[in-house]
């Protein structure tokens, strides 16, 4: 009985998270900037600042979702290629007028052919929409979407330069073995990090922040996508994960060296980051 009752348990833990994103992957990208009040944006982009990667590194993002953290991604390489491209036209002392004149046009479109990142998610329906986002906004071939569980990935060993996983983890039933995961296909070399909702120290903030999340986020759920539940379920989940320190240890316990963690605005949320060796 113990067994059936911890698989039934499970199944359903699975079935409800699935559920959640299923019914709000349309609505997801308008309730991320309605609920953070735009913040994420920012968030988002001091994980890239972090990151500071470089043309030729491979990036999975697991939980991917719509593809947010993808396209800063790409956007973060192509603005670093375009920079470098025009230093290097400038710095040379032959350069034509013309190469000179080229070289400060703004925006030069991607050079390179090939998949700079791989987009995982477990549910297609988030894939869905933000394949179409992809193709809207013109990121073609960069770019590949895969179905698949943070737990157990599709993919080699030694594989990814990086790996993220922004707003995912504390879904994710087993965090542990995501995390093996992690490190399973990262290179040698290769960064995990992390963003995700954390703990707030300061007591003021601590109020303020609870009586937002408990009280706001779920009428905002209901209103923008018609689903309170699904967005009570968001906040819980967000109290049940590890503080900073905890999963700083459990990512230690998964092999990671240098593990660090960075606060954004006060721990509302934190970026985890480490290295496999
Ligand atoms: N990273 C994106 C972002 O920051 O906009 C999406 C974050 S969204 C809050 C969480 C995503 O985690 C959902 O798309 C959900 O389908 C996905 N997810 C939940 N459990 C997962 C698992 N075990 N493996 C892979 N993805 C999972």
């Amino acid at each position: 009985h113990g067994s059936f009752g911890a698989v039934y348990f499970v199944s359903k833990c699975i079935r409800t998270v699935y559920k959640v994103f299923e019914n709000v992957a349309q609505k997801y990208d308008v309730m991320n900037d309605a609920m953070s009040l735009g913040i994420h944006r920012l968030w988002k982009d001091a994980l890239m600042h972090l990151m500071s990667p470089t043309p030729g590194t491979l990036l999975l993002d697991v939980a991917g979702g719509t593809g947010d953290i993808s396209f800063r991604f790409l956007d973060y390489i192509r603005s670093r290629q375009d920079r470098e491209a025009r230093r290097d036209t400038l710095s040379r002392q032959s350069a034509s007028w013309q190469e000179i004149t080229e070289a400060y046009q703004p925006g030069q479109s991607d050079t390179q052919g090939g998949v700079q990142a791989v987009v995982c998610d477990i549910n297609k329906e988030m894939l869905k929409v933000g394949r179409q986002r992809a193709a809207d906004r013109g990121y073609g071939t960069g770019l590949s979407w895969v179905v698949g569980n943070a737990e157990e990935l599709p993919f080699d060993n030694d594989k990814f330069d990086f790996y993220t996983i922004a707003f995912g983890i504390r879904n994710v039933t087993h965090i542990d073995q995501a995390l093996q995961e992690a490190h399973r296909v990262l290179k040698p070399g290769g960064r995990f990090l992390c963003l995700e909702f954390s703990r707030v120290s300061n007591p003021l903030l601590s109020r303020v922040y609870d009586a937002y999340s408990f009280q706001l986020i779920p009428v905002l759920g209901e209103v923008i996508a018609g689903d309170w539940k699904s967005y009570q379920y968001l906040v819980e989940s967000i109290r049940r994960f590890p503080d900073q320190e905890e999963f700083k240890a459990m990512i230690e316990d998964a092999g990671f060296f240098k593990v660090q963690f960075h606060n954004l605005t006060g721990g509302v949320v934190s970026i985890h980051s480490g290295f496999k060796l």
